[in-house]
């Protein structure tokens, strides 16, 4: 039997213990995108844990595609927004824009006009018989996509409405949006593609978000021809969707930059610019497109949230990473096609690696879009003194690295595996290196805490001495290491984006620009505050007549007879809209449909927004003077129970009640 050494007992003990610096992450929901984020792991020398995690939470909890896909991430950060992939879906995304687009026409017509099928299927008609009867020689074509659809699945082009008709027998009960077909697109090689951008929504309150730098552009792989009654059913030519594409015998593998039916985005900025074209005019409009939609999504987040973590109920943090499809148009505008939720993280292709042999194979692309995406996202969302250690044991390791190289000029032509034994060797020994300076600093803070406590007596001597020379020196190095340790957050944040490939998007950039149009999260606001604490799906006739009251709607000249019918034909009118989903209270979209035919009833203004704003304006001052009210009556209560508590001690019953009242003053 062996018996193991003192030494190798201390280091199996001390691998046991996780250093306080190090950020632990939980793979076990993270399916699909295992392999990038392990590769950041390795990287970054994070702490992986594949099962989950027992004996404590951790930092970063990495689900493949829902929030609540981990019941266990019950704090630090999860990598997805309650309900994110409702929002995404093609029908609630651009209903959000819709609403926008009515506000603010000019601002929002970034994507296809859209109506949703079959309730819409009237409107639909008659708007596309408007079109050909102002302009005669129109050649119409629309994208029929399901609700919920994804990766190019059931997605069919047609030229006339009927013959939506004609095709829904066989999808009957399924929901559809239709779509403008944006026929003249940019075009490389004559192929038609798309960009995929990735964009990292950091916090939602206070609003962050990012854009990554690179990206991947999406080709078709049949040459692109306007469509016809002929090619419209060519699925290779007219959808860009990689799922789909790889299937064609078409499909081009290669690595080179400039080629292939997969390119990094930067390749094809580079090509717009080699064909005379402003790049940097096309990307900062992609960047309005982001803005301005994550601007449009952030009411229905905020009321998704609300729904997960009513006031009271505390849970992790969020951040997500997000795709958007967008196309460009052969005058280089960008339209955006959709957003997903949850992008392809991975990082193999099947490829045909010799006759009839397929097999999966790292796509160096791909690789070099996610790996950094994925890993500046981890490092954007770890608090910054455990980034800052990340960042140093990295560059220690990357150093190191570097070392072997030049020591071993052979190392590269080594198998792979053995390279990785070797960082991995390294990484244990600096791992145990570091617990152990961690138990010294332990110690040595221990014996500080005893010498301060013993040096308290005569601390009165030492006062005395810094009056007679308030600026020593040692004052002065001892100010310089604590800067050192406890530098400014920002600093850091400044220091660690700029190598980072994400850029900061808002607040840093388009503050202003976004910022213009927020209007519709203070409607969320009243949502939220009047459909109450309970975990409701919606907005309940009850809580209907309350918003209605609370907010002195009432006083404006709606009957209760008025509200209760307003309520039934919105939940009607919703109800077929979207027959997939139940619908028995207001949605917020619902909602706000209220909001705006309560704005044209009970305020009248030039514009929309004018009077949504008047709406929006009495609710919020209703709401407080309601709030505050309540919240006096409470006091009220309280005062008198407390009365007859402290009848004898008059001054603690003061006391007490201006404590209370100061927090009513709190704004609503
Ligand atoms: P999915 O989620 O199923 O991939 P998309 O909306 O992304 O659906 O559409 C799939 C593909 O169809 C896109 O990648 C694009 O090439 C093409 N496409 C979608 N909408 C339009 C449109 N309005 N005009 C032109 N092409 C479109």
């Amino acid at each position: 039997m062996s018996v193991s050494s003192p030494r190798r007992e201390r280091s199996r003990f001390i691998r046991k213990r996780i250093s306080k610096h190090a950020v632990t992450i939980d793979t076990s929901k993270a399916k699909s995108n295992t392999d990038v984020v392990r590769m950041c792991v390795k990287d970054l020398g994070l702490v992986e844990y594949t099962h989950g995690r027992k004996d404590a939470h951790c930092d970063i909890y990495w689900n493949e595609h829902h929030f609540d896909d981990n019941p266990a991430a019950t704090s630090g950060k999860v990598n997805k927004f309650p309900e994110m992939e409702h929002i995404c879906s093609k029908m609630t995304l651009f209903r959000c824009l819709d609403i926008m687009r009515d506000l603010y026409p000019s601002d929002f017509d970034f994507y296809p006009r859209t109506w949703y099928l079959p309730a819409q299927f009237e409107e639909f008609s008659s708007e596309v018989q408007n079109m050909k009867t102002k302009r005669k020689k129109l050649k119409s074509t629309f994208i029929i996509k399901p609700y919920g659809g994804s990766s190019g699945e059931g997605i069919f082009l047609l030229n006339e409405p009927k013959d939506y008709l004609s095709s829904y027998p066989s999808k009957r009960g399924m929901c559809h949006v239709a779509q403008e077909y944006m026929a003249n697109v940019y075009l490389i090689d004559d192929f038609k593609f798309d960009f995929r951008i990735y964009v990292v929504l950091k916090s939602m309150e206070p609003l962050e978000f990012y854009i990554c730098k690179e990206g991947l552009a999406r080709f078709s792989t049949v040459p692109y021809q306007s469509p016809t009654k002929k090619n419209m059913h060519e699925t290779f030519m007219h959808l860009t969707n990689y799922s789909l594409n790889k299937r064609s015998k078409d499909f081009s593998h290669s690595e080179e930059d400039d080629e292939g039916s997969k390119r990094t985005l930067s390749s094809v900025m580079k090509r717009i610019e080699m064909n005379g074209q402003d790049s940097a005019k096309v990307w900062q409009d992609i960047e309005l497109v982001v803005c301005r939609t994550i601007v449009a999504i952030v009411p229905e987040l905020k009321v998704a949230w609300n729904k997960a973590f009513p006031p009271g109920k505390h849970g992790p943090s969020c951040f997500q990473v997000l795709g958007f499809d967008i196309l460009l148009l052969s005058d280089l505008k960008p339209i955006l096609l959709e957003i997903n939720g949850s992008p392809s993280l991975y990082m193999d292709s099947e490829q045909e690696v010799s006759p009839g042999v397929m097999k999966y194979v790292r796509n160096p692309k791909d690789e070099e879009v996610k790996f950094p995406l994925i890993r500046d996202t981890i490092l954007l969302v770890m608090s910054p003194h455990k980034r800052k250690h990340c960042e140093r044991k990295r560059r220690k390791r990357m150093m190191h690295l570097q070392k072997l190289k030049s020591s071993h000029e052979s190392l590269l032509a080594r198998p792979s595996s053995e390279v990785t034994t070797c960082i991995q060797a390294y990484d244990d020994k600096e791992d145990i290196e570091e617990l152990k300076e961690e138990e010294e600093q332990e110690e040595e803070d221990h014996m500080n805490q005893q010498l301060s406590e013993f040096h308290l007596d005569e601390e009165y001597n030492m006062d005395e001495a810094k009056i007679e020379n308030p600026h020593s020196d040692n004052d002065q190095e001892l100010k310089d290491e604590i800067h050192l340790e406890h530098p400014d957050p920002e600093d850091l944040e400044a220091h660690h984006l700029e190598d980072s490939c994400l850029k900061q998007l808002y607040p840093d950039l388009y503050q202003e620009e976004c910022d213009q149009f927020r209007i519709l999260e203070r409607a969320a606001r009243v949502y939220i505050n009047c459909i109450g604490v309970k975990k409701s799906p919606g907005m309940s006739s009850s809580a209907f007549r309350t918003f209605i009251r609370k907010c002195q709607l009432n006083k404006k000249g709606l009957t209760n007879a008025a509200v209760d019918i307003m309520y039934i034909d919105l939940q009607r009118r919703w109800d077929n809209m979207n027959p997939e989903a139940s619908n028995i209270c207001l949605s917020f979209q619902a909602f706000l449909d209220a909001c705006f035919e309560i704005s044209k009833i009970c305020f009248s203004a030039p514009t929309k927004i004018e009077m949504l704003e008047g709406l929006l304006s009495i609710c919020f001052v209703s709401l407080s003077i309601y709030q505050k009210l309540f919240n006096e009556t409470f006091s009220f209560d309280f005062y008198i129970v407390f009365k007859m508590f402290f009848t004898s001690q008059p001054n603690v019953l003061h006391f007490f009640l201006l404590l209370t009242l100061s927090d009513n003053m709190v704004p609503w």
